[in-house]
């Protein structure tokens, strides 16, 4: 048992009151969201906050274990860089890319699924046989081309095949997939996370693409946090990109949230990875935290804590 398992509702300060509230609040998200594919991207400080991935693994096992289907994507640029840095390599940075010669791909596709990859199953399988990790090589689950020959090995999706990752969804495990894709000739290429993520839960037809992140989610102005943009619809968000509200890694976020919901996610969700357990406040609360993206403006939808009017 967990030290937090050993935990008492005393010691935690909850009436039990408060506590069957919280359960009861869940059930209506538990009962309509069962069964449904969730695609979440694993990122930021979160990864690499031992705190804050245990807290991530609890949450994806609780969704799997309620009868949702999680799928985990991640990347790792921090961690790529890291172990550059040790063995001494240099890479030179273009439009905030790095140009990846075959070495430099080596580095990343070891350290993305045999590390990073790792220790999210592993986190993951402390709960139970659960989790499988694999890179988005395995079964071609991510066709990918070259996005330009100045870059090296930086791929572009080309065309997702998700029959991998729909038969270990039928298995009910949990797919822990690293941002890697190849191309027909086995070459393999280094992707962009996010873009990967918005790209299979399209493919799946996602309930929803959640992209845990560093920020509270879209900023109206990147130095308020207070600034949120609570719900966005893919019209506005390509205004958003045209007047530069959208800068540096938001962009290919922002770009994989609209693919996503373009290819027949219902909504994607950027959330704040800092927060503990942020995945339940948004699936199984009626706080509805961080941006909210979806193809028509969602006037069905029951308010967000975030909405203003
Ligand atoms: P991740 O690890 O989640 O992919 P990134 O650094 O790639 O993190 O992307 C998130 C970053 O995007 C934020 O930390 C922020 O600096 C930047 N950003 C640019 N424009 C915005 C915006 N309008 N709202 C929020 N963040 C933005
Ligand atoms: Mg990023």
């Amino acid at each position: 048992m967990t030290d937090r398992a050993k935990l008492t509702s005393q010691d935690r300060g909850y009436s039990p009151e408060r506590r069957t509230e919280a359960l009861i609040e869940a059930l209506p998200y538990i009962q309509q969201f069962r069964g449904s594919i969730v695609v979440v991207k694993f990122g930021g400080n979160a990864m690499v906050d031992l705190n804050l991935s245990r807290t991530f693994a609890e949450d994806i096992v609780l969704l799997r274990s309620v009868g949702l289907k999680p799928v985990v994507v991640h990347g790792g640029g921090p961690q790529i860089g890291e172990m550059l840095a040790r063995l001494g390599k240099t890479t030179e940075f273009r439009d905030g890319l790095r140009v990846t010669d075959a070495e430099t791909l080596d580095v990343a596709r070891m350290v993305l699924v045999g590390k990073v990859g790792r220790d999210i199953v592993g986190q993951i399988n402390t709960h139970g046989a659960y989790a499988v990790g694999m890179s988005g090589e395995d079964g071609n689950l991510i066709e990918a081309v070259e996005r330009h020959p100045d870059l090296g090995f930086v791929g572009d999706v080309v065309s997702v095949n998700p029959g991998i990752v729909e038969r270990l969804l039928a298995e009910d495990l949990i797919p822990v997939i690293s941002s890697i894709g190849s191309d027909a000739s086995g070459q393999a290429f280094n992707i962009n996370a996010d873009t990967i993520a918005g790209a299979i839960a399209g493919a799946l037809g996602a309930e929803k693409a959640i992209y845990l992140t560093d920020v509270p989610g879209l900023l109206l102005d990147i130095d308020d946090p207070t600034s949120l943009i609570a719900r966005a619809t893919i019209a506005e968000l390509d205004a958003f990109v045209a007047d530069g509200t959208i800068t540096g890694g938001m962009l290919p976020k922002i770009g994989a949230c609209v693919e996503a919901v373009r290819a027949g996610a219902k909504s994607a969700h950027m959330l704040d990875g800092r927060v503990p357990h942020v995945l339940l406040l948004e699936l199984f609360t009626d706080a509805g935290i961080g941006t909210m993206i979806t193809h028509l403006p969602a006037t069905d939808l029951p308010m967000r804590e975030t909405d203003t009017a």
